[in-house]
């Protein structure tokens, strides 16, 4: 665990960050050291994204797992549940093991590891049942992750909520490490693709000079990113583009507090076939409508029993703690996801409710 000083010497390090944002990711020299040590003996590793794994955890997890097979681990990713198709293509994909479907596995694997990295969350709750695995397992746990208010679960936290992706994170800590070097074509792929997700192709404010500084050796380094655009963006079934009619359809302004919300009910995704990932990007659309700040997507999972939440904003308005405050969630300041378990039709009035209260 951190020692108390240097979590000093890491808050205020933020603050300095928040006003230079170019200033170069700050790592606890102890921390790197520690984990240069233990990178030295091959050992077992196992390493783990969140449930729902988007490009940016799939994107870090497989850079991880890459470059610690390179310098001689026995080392496996361990996604909770499976990840969009469009995901599908990225190097290492045949080898990830889905705890979902092989739970007895999975367990394995977490009891006998050495170590077990956590990647692109900050609570051991974003990653279900296997959290309690995790928590239970004597592996020595390293997070590495870009989201605000870290859990104290790790022995040694790499938390940087100032960087845009924890794959730019990832090629920081390369970096520091000093094994760049082992950043070969497949590994620049990984860390391109998790940045292009996480930054909105890199137009959010979190992206810095240096982040095209990574991007551009990436690029050197074999990453091709006119066709990892492609496979990202432009690999979509027909269901998909009609079931983006519909949430447009769908579309409910609330111009008085400069909201859009979007619902998707369990009929319509069954109508256009929907698989995971489908509505990715959805929740966008509101915010490309002038005077907009706050934009909301909600899906029924019936048979989960629950709606999820999207939120997107833009500027200063925080969407991580009102999806906190009323839906069980969290987040980045402008990026942030939540739940509710009552029906969608209950629902609804309850986000607008909400919204009201808290943004008006
Ligand atoms: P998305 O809308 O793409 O599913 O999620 C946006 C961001 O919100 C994610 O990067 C993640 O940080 C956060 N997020 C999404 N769902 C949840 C959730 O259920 N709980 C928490 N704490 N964060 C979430
Ligand atoms: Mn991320």
């Amino acid at each position: 665990m951190i020692i108390a000083h240097e979590w000093n010497e890491y808050q205020m390090y933020k603050k300095r960050r928040n006003v230079d944002n170019n200033y170069l990711c700050f790592m606890i020299e102890t921390q790197l050291h520690q984990l240069a040590q233990w990178l030295h003996t091959p050992s077992k590793m196992v390493i783990i994204p969140h449930k729902n794994p988007d490009g940016d955890a799939m994107g870090s997890t497989l850079a991880w797992q890459n470059v610690m097979q390179q310098l001689g681990h026995t080392a496996t990713v361990l996604a909770p549940n499976p990840y969009p198709t469009f995901l599908h293509w990225m190097p290492g994909h045949s080898d990830v093991v889905i705890y979902e479907s092989e739970e007895e596995k999975g367990n394995k694997l977490v009891a006998e590891a050495d170590f077990i990295f956590t990647l692109d969350f900050n609570t051991l709750k974003r990653i279900d049942d296997l959290g309690i695995r995790v928590a239970e397992s004597k592996a020595k746990k390293i997070m590495i992750d870009h989201h605000q208010e870290p859990e104290g679960y790790a022995d040694l936290m790499f938390s940087e909520p100032h960087i845009g992706s924890t794959c730019e994170l990832v090629y920081q800590l390369l970096e520091r490490l000093d094994i760049r070097k082992h950043i070969n074509k497949e590994v620049a792929t990984c860390i391109y693709t998790g940045i292009l997700t996480d930054t909105g192709s890199f137009r959010f404010p979190s992206v810095t000079a240096n982040t095209h500084k990574a991007v551009a050796h990436l690029i050197e380094c074999g990453a091709n990113h006119s066709h990892i655009h492609e496979q990202i963006k432009d690999t979509a079934r027909p269901d998909r583009l009609k079931l983006l009619g519909i949430a447009l359809q769908n579309m409910v302004f609330l111009y008085d507090i400069n909201t859009v919300y979007i619902t998707l009910s369990q009929d319509e995704l069954d109508a256009c076939h929907f698989q995971k990932g489908d509505a990715e990007g959805f929740v966008n659309y509101g915010l490309s409508v002038e005077g907009i700040k706050v934009a909301v997507l909600m899906i029924e999972y019936r048979h989960e029993g629950l709606v999820k939440f999207s939120f997107r904003s833009k500027g200063d308005v925080a969407v991580n703690t009102f999806a906190k405050t009323y839906f069980d969630g969290g987040g980045h300041l402008n990026a942030a996801g939540g739940i509710s378990k009552r029906s969608l039709a209950q629902t609804k009035p309850f986000l607008v409710e909400s919204l009201r209260a808290y943004f008006g």
